[in-house]
């Protein structure tokens, strides 16, 4: 396959009528790094697709999905504020889906259309990834939306003992929390002596909302040190900077923290997976995003 360079390490595929197409439908799509990320994955791989993003407005989500699937498309993944008005659209929904109530990964093939959601699996792999268990510990997520939904479901198929879940709005986060009904999640306002409570008895910490990522750095949830265990492993689903400043707190105070470059790279792998039956270079994939970020920040 001839090859182009891009400003950054990536490899961009020439495009010919054989190429496979795959891509982003969200609204707004013009911040996502995943077409630089899967098109350095496709390039590494050797594999003749390419990944483009499509902007969407939610009034044209039906006529685009029809679209994809005149226009040949392999696949796509889904954003917001696509996740759940998707799953009316095609033909059948994976398990993944079905837990977290939300599709972010769509395979067509020539018998339908199914949905998949990658972000708990991918999730769960980055954990894995550093080495952190979360069988039978006890989880803390601050923040209550679509990304934390997908955080607690791959907590819960990972065996978690409970989860404890923080947010500003305590009507939003019992609401979340009583959508699980495994028994295993309670929700709190983050200002309340309950949460408090919890934060001492937590093994993880998973920041689930946008504070401290670019430009707001100087940003953080509200974590009470003192009383988080020392052992905690603490996690940020922001990736730029790849350093919030809740991971350079906990790592000053020694403690093991996780990023969500992770999460990116790994949701994005199984996604490539789904639409190629091929293994993702993740390596490739983590190198993408550490330039990407870099270059952006
Ligand atoms: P979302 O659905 O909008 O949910 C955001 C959550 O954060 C809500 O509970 C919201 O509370 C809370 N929140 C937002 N701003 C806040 C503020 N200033 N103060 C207090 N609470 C605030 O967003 P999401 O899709 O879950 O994404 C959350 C974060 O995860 C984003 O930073 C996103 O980039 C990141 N993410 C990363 C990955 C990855 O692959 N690494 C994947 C998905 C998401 P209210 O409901 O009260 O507004």
């Amino acid at each position: 396959m001839d090859q182009v360079f891009s400003s950054c390490s990536a490899v961009i595929p020439t495009i010919s009528g054989k190429t496979k197409l795959v891509g982003l439908v969200g609204w707004p799509v013009e911040h996502t790094l995943s077409p630089l990320i899967q098109n350095t994955a496709f390039a590494a791989a050797g594999l003749d697709y390419v990944y483009v993003p499509l902007a969407v407005r939610p009034e044209d989500l039906p006529q685009a999905f029809s679209g994809l699937r005149s226009l040949g498309f392999e696949g796509v993944n889904v954003t917001v504020p696509h996740k759940v008005a998707v799953m009316s659209l095609i033909d059948a929904v994976d398990r993944s889906a079905e837990l977290v109530g939300a599709v972010n990964t769509v395979v067509f093939t020539d018998k339908g259309t199914t949905g998949y959601n990658t972000d708990m699996a991918g999730f769960s792999a980055s954990l894995e990834a550093q080495g952190v268990l979360v069988n039978e510990r006890r989880a803390l997520v601050i923040g209550a939306g679509g990304a934390a939904r997908a955080v607690v479901c791959g907590l819960l198929e990972g065996g978690v003992q409970t989860v404890v879940v923080g947010a500003r709005s305590v009507a939003k986060v019992e609401k979340f929390a009583a959508s699980f009904d495994s028994g295993r999640v309670r929700g709190y306002a983050w200002d309340s002596a309950s949460f408090t409570e919890a934060v001492g008895a937590s093994d993880i910490v998973v920041n689930c909302t946008p504070i401290g990522m670019y430009p707001h750095m100087d940003q953080s949830v509200a974590l009470d040190w003192e009383v988080l265990p020392s052992n905690a492993v603490v996690c940020d689903l922001i990736y730029n900077p790849p350093f919030t400043k809740l991971l350079t707190k906990a790592k000053e105070t020694g403690r093991k923290v996780v990023g969500g470059a992770g999460m990116l790279v790994e949701q994005g792998a199984l996604a490539f997976e789904l639409w190629t039956g091929e293994q993702a270079p993740r390596q490739a994939m983590y190198q993408a995003l550490r330039e990407l970020v870099a270059n952006r920040s």
